[in-house]
């Protein structure tokens, strides 16, 4: 049976590392503080801010967010992250996807400036990851690579296939594991909705991450033995047993795969927590080093 890897411990580890970190800046005087923006009433974007904001008081950044209803004009959104980029006390900014048909998605990701740009997203900020000297990286390609290093399964030379192209996942985390850097030189395949025989491609991954947005998708005859397995599915499934009407699964068939694997994330507690962790992380370091520390 694979080896579960425990993504809230390693996350709780960062967060206390974090924590570290946040104590020492406001020793030196400086105070942390992201701003998030939320767009309209998605229920899911809603406890993603929650879960967020959360985070950070537990590690003593201050939070804040700005609740605007869903038919703000674009105009006016780019005022508001303008002024944010404006305002000295605010180190990071995340505008919570996703945001209404009326709003330009790039505009908005260009808008916040990149040294506050915390979710890694916009274009000068995936540039420089595409040209090997990342600054601020999406945070969950982020705590995949930390998972990878923690659990011990570094990628340096190992066969990583990726399932998913999406900017928020696959394509910024195929340009970190293939970077020439310690932690990362894999080899990387990205597989998608027009990739032919994804099998063959499965089969041979050492290390196997899936993003597809698709429940339980990945079986275990499509996972070669002893691979080490990175669920970043989150997808709701409906169960009449359980009290909510629904549970939360992966993209991969935890339990036939996890006869197959050496090791597995689950889902909930795998990638999840990871991608909240790197995003205080990525705050701090906005912060230091808009103060002039370094991290
Ligand atoms: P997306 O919908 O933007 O992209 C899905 C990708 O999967 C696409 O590139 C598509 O080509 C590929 N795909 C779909 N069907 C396929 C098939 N049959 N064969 C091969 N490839 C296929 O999704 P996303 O934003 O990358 O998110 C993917 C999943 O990860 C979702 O369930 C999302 O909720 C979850 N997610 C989790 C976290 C986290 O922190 N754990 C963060 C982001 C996204």
């Amino acid at each position: 049976m694979a080896k579960i890897i425990d993504g809230r411990t390693i996350a709780a580890q960062i967060r206390t590392e974090v924590g570290r970190e946040v104590a020492r800046l406001r020793d030196a005087g400086i105070e942390l503080k992201l701003s998030a923006i939320l767009v309209g009433e998605d229920p899911a974007s809603r406890i993603y801010v929650r879960t967020k904001r959360r985070a950070c008081s537990e590690v003593g950044i201050t939070s804040e967010v700005m609740k605007l209803p869903s038919t703000v004009p674009e105009e006016e959104l780019l005022q508001r992250i303008d002024s944010l980029n404006g305002d000295s006390r605010v180190s990071g900014i995340l505008v919570q996807r996703p945001l209404p048909g009326h709003i330009s998605v790039d505009e908005v990701l260009e808008a916040v400036t990149p040294e506050k740009d915390v979710d890694g997203f916009h274009p000068r900020n995936l540039g420089r990851l595409l040209a090997g000297s990342p600054s601020f990286v999406p945070a969950t390609p982020l705590g995949i690579q930390e998972l990878l290093l923690r659990s011990g399964h570094p990628p340096d030379g190992r066969d990583v296939v990726i399932v998913g192209r999406s900017d928020l996942v696959g394509k910024p985390l195929a340009a970190l594991l293939m970077r020439k850097s310690e932690g990362a030189n894999a080899t990387v395949t990205v597989c998608h909705s027009s990739t032919r025989r994804l099998e063959a491609h499965t089969k041979r991954a050492n290390i196997l991450v899936v993003a597809a947005g698709s429940p339980g998708f990945i079986r275990g005859h499509m996972v070669k033995a002893g691979a080490v397995v990175i669920d970043v599915g989150i997808n709701r499934v409906e169960d009449a047993r359980n009290p909510k009407g629904y549970r939360i699964v992966g993209d991969v068939a935890f339990e036939e795969v996890s006869k197959v694997a050496r090791a597995i994330t689950p889902v909930p507690g795998g990638v999840g927590p990871m991608t909240v962790a790197m995003l205080l992380r990525n705050t701090v370091t906005a912060g230091s080093r808009q103060s002039g520390q370094t991290f």
